[in-house]
Protein backbone atom coordinates (compact mmCIF):
# COMPACT_ATOMS: atom_id res chain seq x y z
CA UNK A 1 0.00 0.00 0.00
CA UNK A 2 1.97 3.35 -1.15
CA UNK A 3 1.85 5.71 1.65
CA UNK A 4 0.83 8.59 -0.42
CA UNK A 5 -3.18 7.00 -0.60
CA UNK A 6 -2.79 5.85 3.31
CA UNK A 7 -4.63 8.62 4.40
CA UNK A 8 -6.96 6.56 6.56
CA UNK A 9 -5.67 6.53 10.27
CA UNK A 10 -6.32 5.06 13.79
CA UNK A 11 -9.02 7.39 15.91
CA UNK A 12 -6.94 8.87 18.58
CA UNK A 13 -8.67 7.79 21.11
CA UNK A 14 -6.89 10.22 23.92
CA UNK A 15 -8.88 13.64 21.99
CA UNK A 16 -12.23 10.88 21.39
CA UNK A 17 -15.71 10.46 22.21
CA UNK A 18 -14.16 7.99 24.45
CA UNK A 19 -12.05 10.50 26.45
CA UNK A 20 -15.31 12.82 26.60
CA UNK A 21 -17.20 11.20 28.77
CA UNK A 22 -14.62 10.63 31.67
CA UNK A 23 -13.61 13.91 31.78
CA UNK A 24 -17.19 15.45 31.73
CA UNK A 25 -17.33 13.01 34.74
CA UNK A 26 -14.14 14.31 36.20
CA UNK A 27 -15.65 17.99 36.06
CA UNK A 28 -18.80 16.62 37.51
CA UNK A 29 -16.49 15.84 40.57
CA UNK A 30 -17.47 11.94 40.16
CA UNK A 31 -13.87 9.93 41.90
CA UNK A 32 -11.69 8.12 39.66
CA UNK A 33 -12.66 9.33 36.38
CA UNK A 34 -9.65 10.78 34.29
CA UNK A 35 -9.64 14.12 32.56
CA UNK A 36 -7.95 13.43 29.23
CA UNK A 37 -9.80 17.15 28.08
CA UNK A 38 -8.91 18.81 30.92
CA UNK A 39 -12.50 20.05 31.31
CA UNK A 40 -13.46 23.00 33.98
CA UNK A 41 -15.13 21.74 37.02
CA UNK A 42 -18.71 22.24 36.72
CA UNK A 43 -21.83 21.98 38.67
CA UNK A 44 -23.88 20.55 35.90
CA UNK A 45 -23.40 19.16 32.57
CA UNK A 46 -25.31 18.81 29.05
CA UNK A 47 -23.63 16.88 26.49
CA UNK A 48 -25.97 17.64 23.39
CA UNK A 49 -24.65 14.70 20.61
CA UNK A 50 -26.08 15.29 17.30
CA UNK A 51 -26.44 12.24 15.06
CA UNK A 52 -24.41 12.90 12.01
CA UNK A 53 -23.17 16.40 12.42
CA UNK A 54 -19.47 15.96 11.78
CA UNK A 55 -16.83 18.82 12.23
CA UNK A 56 -15.98 19.05 9.03
CA UNK A 57 -19.81 19.42 7.26
CA UNK A 58 -20.11 22.20 10.37
CA UNK A 59 -17.31 23.79 9.38
CA UNK A 60 -18.23 24.11 5.29
CA UNK A 61 -22.36 24.69 6.53
CA UNK A 62 -21.33 27.76 9.16
CA UNK A 63 -23.53 30.23 7.26
CA UNK A 64 -26.85 27.58 7.68
CA UNK A 65 -25.78 27.63 11.70
CA UNK A 66 -25.12 31.09 13.35
CA UNK A 67 -25.06 29.73 17.02
CA UNK A 68 -22.98 27.04 16.44
CA UNK A 69 -20.56 28.99 13.81
CA UNK A 70 -20.04 30.91 17.12
CA UNK A 71 -18.70 28.16 19.13
CA UNK A 72 -16.11 26.59 16.30
CA UNK A 73 -13.89 29.07 17.17
CA UNK A 74 -13.34 28.29 21.15
CA UNK A 75 -13.98 24.73 20.03
CA UNK A 76 -11.64 21.86 18.84
CA UNK A 77 -12.48 18.68 16.68
CA UNK A 78 -12.46 15.21 18.45
CA UNK A 79 -12.11 11.82 16.57
CA UNK A 80 -15.94 9.56 16.74
CA UNK A 81 -14.26 6.26 16.84
CA UNK A 82 -14.45 2.85 14.77
CA UNK A 83 -16.29 2.43 12.69
CA UNK A 84 -17.94 5.87 12.24
CA UNK A 85 -21.17 4.59 12.84
CA UNK A 86 -24.03 5.57 15.96
CA UNK A 87 -24.34 2.33 17.64
CA UNK A 88 -20.73 2.43 18.04
CA UNK A 89 -20.30 5.98 18.70
CA UNK A 90 -23.29 5.85 21.65
CA UNK A 91 -21.83 3.22 23.37
CA UNK A 92 -18.46 4.61 23.32
CA UNK A 93 -20.05 7.87 24.64
CA UNK A 94 -22.06 6.17 26.97
CA UNK A 95 -19.44 3.85 28.65
CA UNK A 96 -15.81 6.73 27.86
CA UNK A 97 -14.04 3.16 26.45
CA UNK A 98 -12.54 2.26 23.03
CA UNK A 99 -14.80 0.16 20.70
CA UNK A 100 -12.35 -2.29 21.17
CA UNK A 101 -13.20 -2.07 24.67
CA UNK A 102 -16.93 -2.11 24.90
CA UNK A 103 -17.33 -3.94 22.14
CA UNK A 104 -20.28 -2.73 19.93
CA UNK A 105 -17.83 -2.57 16.82
CA UNK A 106 -19.82 -1.20 14.27
CA UNK A 107 -23.61 -1.23 12.60
CA UNK A 108 -24.02 -5.03 12.19
CA UNK A 109 -20.89 -7.65 13.30
CA UNK A 110 -20.94 -11.40 13.39
CA UNK A 111 -22.45 -13.02 16.72
CA UNK A 112 -19.05 -15.39 17.51
CA UNK A 113 -19.59 -18.60 17.09
CA UNK A 114 -22.76 -18.49 15.05
CA UNK A 115 -23.50 -17.93 11.48
CA UNK A 116 -25.36 -14.76 12.43
CA UNK A 117 -25.76 -11.29 12.14
CA UNK A 118 -26.39 -8.86 15.38
CA UNK A 119 -27.42 -5.69 14.24
CA UNK A 120 -26.18 -3.49 16.90
CA UNK A 121 -28.46 0.05 16.05
CA UNK A 122 -31.70 -2.24 16.38
CA UNK A 123 -30.87 -4.69 18.12
CA UNK A 124 -32.79 -7.67 16.07
CA UNK A 125 -31.52 -10.68 18.23
CA UNK A 126 -33.35 -11.23 21.93
CA UNK A 127 -30.61 -13.81 22.22
CA UNK A 128 -28.12 -11.44 22.66
CA UNK A 129 -28.82 -10.21 25.88
CA UNK A 130 -27.16 -6.26 26.10
CA UNK A 131 -25.55 -6.57 29.51
CA UNK A 132 -23.74 -8.96 29.03
CA UNK A 133 -22.71 -8.41 25.20
CA UNK A 134 -21.61 -4.73 26.52
CA UNK A 135 -20.63 -5.61 30.21
CA UNK A 136 -18.61 -2.40 31.43
CA UNK A 137 -20.63 -0.01 33.69
CA UNK A 138 -21.64 3.09 31.68
CA UNK A 139 -21.06 6.81 32.64
CA UNK A 140 -24.74 7.32 33.86
CA UNK A 141 -24.18 4.30 36.46
CA UNK A 142 -20.76 5.93 37.59
CA UNK A 143 -22.70 9.12 37.76
CA UNK A 144 -25.56 8.36 39.76
CA UNK A 145 -23.66 6.02 42.27
CA UNK A 146 -21.24 9.30 43.17
CA UNK A 147 -24.52 11.07 43.93
CA UNK A 148 -25.02 12.85 40.50
CA UNK A 149 -28.11 13.13 39.10
CA UNK A 150 -28.59 11.77 35.42
CA UNK A 151 -31.28 12.15 32.27
CA UNK A 152 -31.17 10.86 28.96
CA UNK A 153 -33.19 12.90 26.71
CA UNK A 154 -34.07 11.13 23.64
CA UNK A 155 -36.97 10.14 21.52
CA UNK A 156 -39.21 7.45 23.33
CA UNK A 157 -39.31 5.06 20.85
CA UNK A 158 -35.53 3.86 21.94
CA UNK A 159 -36.92 3.79 25.75
CA UNK A 160 -35.09 0.23 27.05
CA UNK A 161 -33.92 -0.63 23.13
CA UNK A 162 -30.90 -3.28 23.16
CA UNK A 163 -28.66 -0.25 22.27
CA UNK A 164 -30.25 2.10 25.19
CA UNK A 165 -29.30 -1.28 27.75
CA UNK A 166 -26.26 -1.68 26.37
CA UNK A 167 -24.88 1.91 26.23
CA UNK A 168 -26.84 3.99 28.46
CA UNK A 169 -28.36 1.92 31.49
CA UNK A 170 -28.69 3.56 34.72
CA UNK A 171 -29.35 6.79 33.34
CA UNK A 172 -33.16 8.25 34.28
CA UNK A 173 -34.80 7.93 30.40
CA UNK A 174 -36.63 10.95 29.65
CA UNK A 175 -38.70 10.51 26.01
CA UNK A 176 -39.07 13.36 24.29
CA UNK A 177 -40.05 13.28 20.12
CA UNK A 178 -39.72 16.63 19.08
CA UNK A 179 -37.03 19.06 18.64
CA UNK A 180 -39.08 21.23 20.91
CA UNK A 181 -39.46 19.06 23.44
CA UNK A 182 -35.41 17.76 23.93
CA UNK A 183 -34.52 21.76 24.77
CA UNK A 184 -37.73 21.86 27.37
CA UNK A 185 -36.78 18.35 28.99
CA UNK A 186 -33.11 19.30 28.57
CA UNK A 187 -34.09 22.73 30.93
CA UNK A 188 -35.69 20.69 33.26
CA UNK A 189 -33.16 17.89 34.12
CA UNK A 190 -30.78 20.52 34.28
CA UNK A 191 -33.10 22.93 36.69
CA UNK A 192 -32.56 22.56 40.63
CA UNK A 193 -29.56 22.31 42.93
CA UNK A 194 -28.59 18.78 42.30
CA UNK A 195 -25.25 17.28 40.52
CA UNK A 196 -26.98 16.71 37.00
CA UNK A 197 -25.76 15.11 34.02
CA UNK A 198 -27.90 15.41 31.14
CA UNK A 199 -27.29 13.82 27.66
CA UNK A 200 -29.41 14.68 24.77
CA UNK A 201 -29.65 12.95 21.35
CA UNK A 202 -31.19 13.79 18.40
CA UNK A 203 -31.54 11.88 15.19
CA UNK A 204 -32.77 13.69 12.30
CA UNK A 205 -29.95 15.46 10.66
CA UNK A 206 -28.69 11.69 10.26
CA UNK A 207 -31.62 10.73 8.25
CA UNK A 208 -31.69 13.49 5.68
CA UNK A 209 -28.21 13.45 5.34
CA UNK A 210 -28.69 9.71 4.28
CA UNK A 211 -31.81 9.95 1.95
CA UNK A 212 -31.01 14.15 0.28
CA UNK A 213 -27.01 13.93 1.48
CA UNK A 214 -25.30 16.38 2.84
CA UNK A 215 -24.80 18.40 -0.31
CA UNK A 216 -28.64 18.94 0.24
CA UNK A 217 -30.89 22.23 0.79
CA UNK A 218 -32.76 19.47 3.26
CA UNK A 219 -29.84 18.47 5.22
CA UNK A 220 -28.58 22.12 5.60
CA UNK A 221 -32.50 23.40 6.12
CA UNK A 222 -32.25 20.60 9.79
CA UNK A 223 -29.12 21.81 10.52
CA UNK A 224 -30.50 25.09 11.08
CA UNK A 225 -32.92 23.40 13.21
CA UNK A 226 -30.53 21.61 15.11
CA UNK A 227 -28.49 25.36 15.51
CA UNK A 228 -31.97 26.57 17.12
CA UNK A 229 -32.01 23.57 19.63
CA UNK A 230 -28.24 24.08 20.80
CA UNK A 231 -29.88 27.53 21.24
CA UNK A 232 -32.55 26.71 22.97
CA UNK A 233 -30.28 24.63 25.50
CA UNK A 234 -27.91 26.98 25.89
CA UNK A 235 -30.21 30.19 26.81
CA UNK A 236 -31.60 27.77 29.24
CA UNK A 237 -28.21 26.99 31.30
CA UNK A 238 -29.02 27.25 34.38
CA UNK A 239 -26.05 29.08 36.93
CA UNK A 240 -22.85 26.90 37.03
CA UNK A 241 -23.65 24.64 34.03
CA UNK A 242 -21.66 23.57 30.98
CA UNK A 243 -23.32 22.87 27.54
CA UNK A 244 -20.98 20.36 25.30
CA UNK A 245 -22.22 19.68 21.94
CA UNK A 246 -20.81 17.00 19.95
CA UNK A 247 -21.68 14.23 17.36
CA UNK A 248 -21.41 10.51 16.72
CA UNK A 249 -19.97 10.72 13.49
CA UNK A 250 -19.78 13.27 9.90
CA UNK A 251 -21.12 11.46 6.68
CA UNK A 252 -19.78 11.99 3.22
CA UNK A 253 -21.76 11.28 -0.22
CA UNK A 254 -21.68 8.79 -2.53
CA UNK A 255 -23.22 8.14 -6.01
CA UNK A 256 -24.82 6.08 -8.24
CA UNK A 257 -21.18 5.87 -10.13
CA UNK A 258 -19.35 5.38 -6.97
CA UNK A 259 -21.61 2.57 -5.29
CA UNK A 260 -19.83 -0.75 -6.19
CA UNK A 261 -21.98 -3.74 -5.85
CA UNK A 262 -20.15 -6.54 -3.67
CA UNK A 263 -23.07 -9.12 -3.28
CA UNK A 264 -23.28 -9.83 -6.88
CA UNK A 265 -20.23 -10.00 -8.32
CA UNK A 266 -18.93 -13.41 -7.58
CA UNK A 267 -15.15 -12.31 -7.05
CA UNK A 268 -15.62 -10.49 -3.57
CA UNK A 269 -17.25 -13.28 -2.43
CA UNK A 270 -14.68 -16.45 -2.88
CA UNK A 271 -14.11 -17.48 0.68
CA UNK A 272 -16.82 -15.16 2.63
CA UNK A 273 -18.88 -16.94 4.97
CA UNK A 274 -20.89 -13.72 6.21
CA UNK A 275 -20.85 -10.01 5.07
CA UNK A 276 -21.36 -7.28 8.09
CA UNK A 277 -20.66 -4.01 8.56
CA UNK A 278 -22.57 -1.24 6.28
CA UNK A 279 -21.39 0.06 2.75
CA UNK A 280 -18.19 2.65 3.55
CA UNK A 281 -17.30 -0.19 6.62
CA UNK A 282 -17.83 -3.15 5.75
CA UNK A 283 -16.55 -6.25 7.64
CA UNK A 284 -16.49 -9.51 6.73
CA UNK A 285 -16.00 -12.91 7.68
CA UNK A 286 -14.30 -15.61 6.10
CA UNK A 287 -13.88 -19.42 5.68
CA UNK A 288 -11.44 -21.07 8.13
CA UNK A 289 -7.60 -19.83 6.92
CA UNK A 290 -9.04 -17.66 4.38
CA UNK A 291 -8.68 -14.37 5.70
CA UNK A 292 -5.14 -13.03 3.96
CA UNK A 293 -6.68 -14.55 0.09
CA UNK A 294 -9.98 -12.59 1.02
CA UNK A 295 -7.83 -9.59 1.74
CA UNK A 296 -5.92 -9.79 -1.18
CA UNK A 297 -8.76 -10.30 -3.47
CA UNK A 298 -10.53 -7.38 -2.21
CA UNK A 299 -7.04 -4.57 -2.43
CA UNK A 300 -6.88 -5.94 -5.72
CA UNK A 301 -10.61 -5.16 -6.49
CA UNK A 302 -10.85 -2.46 -4.85
CA UNK A 303 -7.35 -0.72 -5.33
CA UNK A 304 -7.78 2.78 -3.85
CA UNK A 305 -11.14 3.09 -3.36
CA UNK A 306 -10.46 1.29 0.17
CA UNK A 307 -8.14 0.26 2.90
CA UNK A 308 -8.01 -3.23 2.95
CA UNK A 309 -7.07 -4.92 6.21
CA UNK A 310 -7.32 -8.33 7.56
CA UNK A 311 -8.61 -8.17 11.29
CA UNK A 312 -4.89 -8.68 13.10
CA UNK A 313 -3.37 -5.22 10.60
CA UNK A 314 -6.49 -3.34 11.92
CA UNK A 315 -5.48 -4.47 15.99
CA UNK A 316 -1.92 -3.73 14.91
CA UNK A 317 -2.64 0.02 13.81
CA UNK A 318 -5.19 0.39 16.68
CA UNK A 319 -8.13 0.98 15.05
CA UNK A 320 -10.50 -0.39 17.68
CA UNK A 321 -8.16 0.93 20.73
CA UNK A 322 -7.11 -1.95 22.72
CA UNK A 323 -9.44 -5.26 21.90
CA UNK A 324 -10.59 -7.18 25.07
CA UNK A 325 -10.45 -11.28 24.03
CA UNK A 326 -14.25 -11.56 23.76
CA UNK A 327 -14.13 -8.81 21.35
CA UNK A 328 -11.64 -9.88 19.32
CA UNK A 329 -13.91 -12.29 17.28
CA UNK A 330 -16.86 -9.69 16.82
CA UNK A 331 -14.29 -7.69 14.37
CA UNK A 332 -14.66 -8.91 10.91
CA UNK A 333 -11.28 -11.17 9.84
CA UNK A 334 -11.23 -8.68 6.73
CA UNK A 335 -12.35 -5.35 7.02
CA UNK A 336 -12.91 -2.71 4.25
CA UNK A 337 -12.56 1.06 5.01
CA UNK A 338 -13.68 3.07 2.05
CA UNK A 339 -11.72 6.33 0.52
CA UNK A 340 -14.05 9.16 -1.58
CA UNK A 341 -16.95 8.48 -2.45
CA UNK A 342 -16.97 5.06 -2.49
CA UNK A 343 -19.77 2.82 -0.87
CA UNK A 344 -19.44 -1.05 -0.63
CA UNK A 345 -23.04 -1.99 -1.54
CA UNK A 346 -25.23 -5.25 -1.68
CA UNK A 347 -28.30 -4.00 -3.46
CA UNK A 348 -30.42 -8.01 -3.21
CA UNK A 349 -30.12 -8.10 0.50
CA UNK A 350 -29.62 -4.76 1.77
CA UNK A 351 -31.95 -2.68 -0.48
CA UNK A 352 -32.55 0.51 1.14
CA UNK A 353 -29.24 0.67 2.44
CA UNK A 354 -27.61 0.54 -1.11
CA UNK A 355 -29.75 3.49 -2.50
CA UNK A 356 -28.99 6.26 0.30
CA UNK A 357 -26.93 8.65 -0.67
CA UNK A 358 -25.12 9.92 2.25
CA UNK A 359 -23.45 7.25 4.17
CA UNK A 360 -20.54 7.13 7.25
CA UNK A 361 -18.58 4.36 8.85
CA UNK A 362 -15.19 4.86 7.26
CA UNK A 363 -12.30 6.57 9.13
CA UNK A 364 -12.09 9.83 6.28
CA UNK A 365 -11.92 13.30 7.72
CA UNK A 366 -15.40 14.04 7.10
CA UNK A 367 -16.46 11.44 8.98
CA UNK A 368 -14.37 10.67 11.81
CA UNK A 369 -13.42 14.13 13.68
CA UNK A 370 -16.94 15.59 15.53
CA UNK A 371 -17.11 18.75 16.93
CA UNK A 372 -16.33 19.48 20.82
CA UNK A 373 -18.28 23.02 21.43
CA UNK A 374 -18.89 24.29 24.59
CA UNK A 375 -21.00 27.12 26.38
CA UNK A 376 -21.00 27.52 30.21
CA UNK A 377 -22.68 29.62 32.56
CA UNK A 378 -20.94 31.11 35.75
CA UNK A 379 -21.61 29.81 39.06
ZN1 LIG B 1 -26.44 7.26 10.08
Amino acid sequence: MPAEIDDLDAPRYDASLAALTPSVLASLGVPGEPDPLGLPPTRRACVLLVDGMGWELLRENRAHAPFLAGLLDSGRPIAAGCPTTTATSLTTVGTGLAPGHHGVVGYQVAIPGTERLLNQLRWGDPEIVPEDWQPHATAYERAERAGVRTAYIAADAYRGSGLSRASARGSRYVGADSITELAVRAGEALAGDDRVLAFVYHSDLDSFGHVCGVDSPYWRLHLGYVDRLAEQIADSLPPDTALYITADHGMVDTAPQTRIDIETEPAFNAGVRLRAGEPRARQVYTREGAASDVADAWRELLGERALVLTRDEALARGLFGEVDDAVRPRIGDVIALARGATALVAPESERTLSTLVGHHGSLTAAELRVPLLRVATAA
